[in-house]
């Protein structure tokens, strides 16, 4: 696909997000936002378009319950990158926000400093459909602002429910926010969040540095008991204040090493290859859900197959076999 094939509009808007303009970015992600198939069709050569000058950045999810800091380690983070010479994107997502119709990035007054800065691009989690969709947007997002040119793409999440595999689908290392007073650590283990993470960060540790210590040592005893992700990579425990600005160096070094250790072992690339692979597979599986839903032959037989299913007339697995059969 090249600038020639697109229409000017696109070619323009295409052009932009390259020249790194922050306005043509964000009316791209519009574009691949939009429910609108005329839509859907032009953001797919737009970023058909833009594909090669993707892939360049890091991507770091940074997963915590509402509280945790979030969004002051990340403005913190943000401008300490940019004092090092990185352009950051910082993208949400938000499960609930499609239910309260806000967003954890909605509120304008986070991350008021990192918005201010030309170095810096934040996009709220987009606000409706199913976390699948949020999360194949937020994915073609994070594609988007590399090509942009931003060399470092958070994406945030709160430390519920499904979203956090998403992020951990999509990004190359994947952050857990903790508190240090919040008591069990065993918690976030029983929820599986913990499996996930490449480093585990307690923030606030000013309030109380002893019990952020002790914090530290509890995590990272439990996580002696869980089998790595990666062989290579012994998942580090650090305490930061994001008020406070300390730890940040310390943080940003663990990335980096993450970073260089997975390159080093060849698992940067895999990990990569494989979310792509995994993200096609999910697509599909959308896709044919879709046609299944929107098939004329289905849609007139499902009530009935369903009503006979429910009320015991028809095995489960004959209704299946009979709706299937009509997809052929
Ligand atoms: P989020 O909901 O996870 O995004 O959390 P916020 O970033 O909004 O922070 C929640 C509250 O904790 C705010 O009042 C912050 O000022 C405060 N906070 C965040 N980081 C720190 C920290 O390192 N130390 C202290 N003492 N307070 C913090």
């Amino acid at each position: 696909m090249s600038l020639l094939d697109l229409p000017e509009q696109d070619a323009t808007l295409v052009a932009g997000v390259l020249a790194r303009q922050r306005r043509a970015l964000a009316k791209a992600i519009t574009l691949i936002e939009s429910s609108r198939l005329d839509h859907q069709a032009r953001a797919h050569k737009v970023l058909e378009a833009l594909l090669p000058s993707t892939g360049k950045a890091i991507r770091i999810g940074i997963s915590g319950v509402p509280g945790v800091g979030k969004s002051t380690v990340i403005e913190a983070l943000g401008l300490y990158l940019i004092e090092q010479g990185h352009r950051v994107a910082v993208l949400a997502i938000d499960p609930s926000s499609s239910i309260s119709g806000g967003s954890i990035l909605g509120d304008k007054t986070r991350m008021e400093l990192l918005s201010q800065r030309d170095e810096a691009f934040i996009r709220p989690s987009p606000a409706s459909g199913a976390l699948g969709g949020v999360a194949h947007r937020t994915r073609e997002a994070l594609l988007l602002c590399e090509a942009a040119g931003f060399d470092v793409v958070i994406v945030e999440t709160v430390g519920v429910g499904q979203s956090e595999t998403a992020v951990a689908g999509m990004t190359d290392v994947f952050v857990l926010l903790q508190l240090p007073n919040a008591g069990d650590d065993l918690q976030g283990i029983k929820k599986g969040i913990v499996e996930l993470a490449d480093i585990v960060v307690f923030n606030k540790a000013d309030i109380d540095p002893r019990a952020a210590e002790v914090a530290c040592g509890q995590m990272r005893s439990a996580l002696h008991m869980l089998r790595p992700l990666s062989t290579h990579w012994q998942i580090p425990v650090l305490k930061i204040s994001a008020a406070k600005k300390e730890g940040l160096t310390e943080f940003w070094q663990a990335i980096e090493k993450y970073r260089q250790t997975m390159v080093a072992a060849g698992e940067f690339d895999s990990k990569r290859k494989h979310q792509a692979l995994a993200w096609m597979w999910d697509m599909i599986e959308t896709g044919l859900h879709q046609q299944f839903r929107e098939h004329p032959i289905i849609k007139r037989e499902l009530t009935g197959v369903a009503d006979g299913v429910s009320c015991g007339k028809i095995t489960p697995a004959a209704g299946a076999h009979q709706l299937l059969g009509y997809l052929k």
